[in-house]
């Protein structure tokens, strides 16, 4: 008998994680509003993985029917760096959020090498030029997705100083780049 871990059938298209829960980078973001979490086993869980694997973009793809919601660069043009930075980071966020709890060692090569490359290809030269000094004096944790994810806050909070922005509480990452409010 499957153990029941929510409580209503999973949609079409809803894409779980590696650790059997939904994936919200994975989902548009109309199947999120449409769906409440609230019954699936585990053995949907494990199913809905292999999919994962093998027709998560048709899922994804399936999910976004239907008009979607606006981008936030609805003109075209070219980025400005205030665009460009809250992409990145909204990328990097997000990757360390969904990065595993014990990562290979393959993985923890990949990732440092992501953060490595940032001085070296953001365009915005100044702002590569600071990170990569920050990134001197502050190695990267890359033990995991805790570690990662509170080195990323600390070093957005760093930035954050430079142009007299608040800081970010660094116990709500998870908060905001993975899990959303609590209902
Ligand atoms: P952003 O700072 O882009 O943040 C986006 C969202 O992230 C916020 O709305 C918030 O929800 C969340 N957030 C904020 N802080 C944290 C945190 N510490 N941890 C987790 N989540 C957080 N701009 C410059 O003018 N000078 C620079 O030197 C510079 N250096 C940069 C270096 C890098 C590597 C990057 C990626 C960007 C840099 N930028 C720099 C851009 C700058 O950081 C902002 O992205 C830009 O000013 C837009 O700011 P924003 O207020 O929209 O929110």
């Amino acid at each position: 008998m499957p153990e029941p871990t929510t409580q209503k059938p999973l949609p079409p298209g809803m894409v779980l994680g590696p650790d059997g829960k939904p994936c919200r980078a994975c989902a548009s973001g109309a199947m999120f509003r449409n769906w409440k979490p609230t019954i699936a086993t585990k053995e949907q869980a494990r199913n809905q993985k292999s999919q994962v694997g093998t027709s998560a973009v048709a899922a994804v793809a399936a999910s976004s029917v239907g008009p979607l919601p606006p981008l936030h660069n609805q003109t075209n043009c070219p980025p400005r760096s205030e665009e460009l930075g809250r992409a990145t980071w909204t990328f990097l966020h997000t990757t360390a959020a969904y990065y595993p709890d014990r990562p290979t060692p393959t993985q923890r090569a990949n990732v440092l090498s992501l953060i490595r490359a940032l001085p070296l290809l953001y365009p915005c030269s100044h702002c590569a030029d600071d990170f990569g000094e920050d990134v001197k004096l502050n190695a990267p944790d890359v033990s995991g997705r805790a570690g990662l994810s509170r080195w990323l806050c600390d070093r957005h909070n760093e930035v954050n100083r430079k142009l007299g922005k608040a800081a970010f509480d660094c116990s709500k990452t998870d908060e905001r780049w993975k899990d959303g409010p609590a209902d």
